[in-house]
């Protein structure tokens, strides 16, 4: 099935879907997922109706996030409902708090891997960032990960002067347990954290670019990848005013609460799928909305012309 297009020749090929905006942890930079309201979250059925949907129009992978997706007690209803209605590769990203104990019954539903946030190697960093003495259970989480096969990536925000020394520690780490890190820039989404904590990844871009065996480019925002070892790598998610991540983006967006959202930086034009389903629509009006939210899409960050 070919994916649609929107108006700025971007195919529409993935959605992230936030399954709750519930969360254990507080970490003080979070942007939630762009979308910060209170809201009836949708079943395991309804998430199913919409991927499939999603499937006969061109999606073919789907990362689950939050809040934390895995405090919903149907967690593994809901991966094998979207493994069900066609989704090729199901993701999910989380604190992994329970992955040590869900690792398995996530595999055997379907999930193909899994991001894992680990912000810090340091109890006291982790516990700083978090809000919660997480450290030892997501270690444990991801050794489970590793263990049942879903290739869990390394997930690390690096933050000013708070863990931008342990880029090379989380580096090293990664390597050495052989799994794949993505180092993250702070978002502008809260304008005033972005000014004390955003750190630039343009040095340490610069010294994987010296070090690395191969490079190549994720699909989505066509991010580097710079191999450090055969199969590993270290990936770069470099937002901030880059109209070069922008023409990437392949992904439309689900709140919780059952709204298409074009882009995590826009709250202005969401479209409400969720009423409408549980109204009785059938499924020809909610392809019409999927549509309509493809058809609003627009980078954020354009060549030449930007949000200042
Ligand atoms: N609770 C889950 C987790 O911790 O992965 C899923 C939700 S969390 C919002 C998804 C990812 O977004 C995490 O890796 C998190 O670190 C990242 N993130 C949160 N706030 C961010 C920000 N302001 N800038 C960049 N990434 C951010």
């Amino acid at each position: 099935m070919k994916p649609l297009m929107d108006r700025f020749g971007r195919p529409v090929r993935s959605v992230r879907i936030s399954v709750t905006n519930r969360c254990n942890y507080r970490c003080f930079f979070c942007h939630r997922e762009g979308y910060d309201i209170e809201g009836s979250e949708m079943t395991p059925q309804e998430i199913e109706r919409i991927m499939r949907i999603l499937v006969r129009n061109g999606v073919t992978r789907a990362k689950i996030t939050g809040g934390e997706p895995l405090l919903r007690s149907d967690i593994i209803e809901i991966v094998r409902g979207m493994k069900r209605a066609g989704i090729r590769e199901v993701s999910m990203t989380t604190n992994a708090w329970r992955l040590g104990e869900l690792a398995e019954k996530l595999s055997d539903a379907g999930l193909d891997r899994v991001n894992i946030s680990l912000h810090s190697l340091d109890s006291k960093t982790y516990k700083f960032i978090t809000g919660v003495n997480g450290l030892e259970r997501a270690l444990k989480g991801l050794d489970e990960a590793i263990r049942m096969g879903l290739k869990p990536k390394i997930n690390m925000v690096v933050l000013r002067g708070v863990n931008d020394g342990e880029v090379w520690r989380m580096i090293e780490f990664s390597v050495k347990r052989g799994v794949n890190l993505q180092l993250i820039e702070l978002l502008d989404t809260d304008i005033d954290l972005f000014k004390k904590y955003h750190f630039s990844l343009s040095g340490v871009e610069k010294k994987l670019r010296d070090m690395a065996i191969k490079f190549d480019q994720n699909v989505l925002h066509g991010r580097p990848r710079y191999y450090l070892s055969k199969n590993t790598y270290v990936e770069l998610v470099r937002s901030f005013r880059n109209p070069l991540f922008c023409m990437g983006c392949d992904r439309i967006r689900i709140t919780h609460d059952g709204k298409f959202k074009t882009c995590i930086m826009r709250n202005d034009n969401l479209i409400d799928f969720l009423e409408k389903m549980r109204a009785g629509v059938g499924d020809e009006e909610l392809e019409k909305l999927f549509r309509s939210a493809v058809s609003l899409r627009e980078p954020y960050y354009k060549l030449g012309k930007n949000p200042t």
